[in-house]
């Protein structure tokens, strides 16, 4: 399979049950997109939960509204989101699932305006600041300051800031990106680093490490070195790659690449690093328990 090849080779999954997952202490499932759901101590935080998955003739041709009944068809419980930088694939579903379960979200100035739009209490609302410690059930999360990979003919899709309240329906260009934050989660069991875009900044991660990378691939190539380094910067023992799948086509569909991703030489990059961390390829909703 070249680099253009959007097949994915079902030998490359690997996942847990999702009660094996969750007895291990530390469980994440991915439901495709950047999205993530961590489980410890029963207390369920989301990471840029995506599940609208509107079609590319929606985003090209129409104003985005979040889709009910498929969020709700994977968001059972859910305690709090974290979102990492406010594109429409990654924040558009926060403000539902907020108020749907009442939870908390963290996220930029942007995530918030979203929320804000949409009619979340402020109460639920949370600023990230790279540094800050937040308590969220077992968890210490906090945000690191990032960047968006530059893979759009050189530069990042939908830039600035969403500096006032935004309702949908809304066209996709109107999710800026905001603030870039990779997002780190730590507990008694171990820890996770969530990286919701190909792209980082070294002198950020100083001193943070995380046993759990959930790594985008895809616009990885316009970021010199993009794997290594991440591997470099946080030493994980496991990296699981997201952002690879064709997320404009539903979670129940076949996954398809987006092409030139290229997931089997991302593998390839994973396990040339010379401290050779393990890589997990989840499906669809797949689960792995990751706790230590
Ligand atoms: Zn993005």
């Amino acid at each position: 399979m070249g680099k253009l090849s959007t097949q994915v080779d079902p030998r490359w999954f690997d996942s847990d049950t999702k009660a094996e997952a969750l007895a291990s202490g530390l469980a994440v499932q991915w439901l495709g997109t950047a999205g993530f759901r961590v489980v410890a101590q029963d207390h369920h935080v989301w990471l840029d939960p995506h599940l609208s998955r509107h079609s590319l003739w929606e985003v090209a041709t129409q104003r985005l509204t979040p889709k009910p009944d498929r969020i709700d068809a994977d968001v059972d419980i859910c305690h709090a989101v974290a979102v990492g930088h406010s594109h429409f694939d990654h924040a558009i579903d926060t403000p539902y699932i907020a108020q749907k379960h009442g939870a908390k979200v963290y996220g930029s100035e942007s995530t918030l305006n979203l929320c804000r739009g949409e009619g979340v209490d402020e109460g639920l609302l949370t600023r990230l600041v790279p540094g800050e410690l937040h308590s969220e059930g077992p968890f210490a999360l906090r945000a690191v300051r990032s960047q968006h990979s530059t893979f759009a003919f050189g530069r990042v899709p939908a830039p600035g800031d969403i500096t006032a309240p935004l309702a949908t329906p809304a066209r996709a260009e109107r999710f800026r990106v905001g603030e870039v934050f990779g997002l780190h989660l730590g507990c008694g069991h171990g820890s996770v680093y969530h990286v919701g875009s190909a792209d980082l900044i070294e002198a950020e991660l100083e001193g943070v490490q995380a046993d759990v990378v959930l790594c985008c691939t895809v616009g990885r190539y316009a970021t010199e070195n993009f794997t290594h380094r991440v591997i470099d910067a946080l030493k994980p023992k496991l990296v699981i790659p997201c952002h690879w799948d064709q997320f404009w086509r539903p979670l129940d569909a076949t996954p398809k690449q987006i092409p030139t991703n290229d997931l089997a030489a991302f593998l390839a990059e994973v396990r040339s690093h010379p401290s050779a961390p393990q890589v997990r390829v989840l499906p669809p909703r797949g689960w792995a328990g990751v706790g230590g």
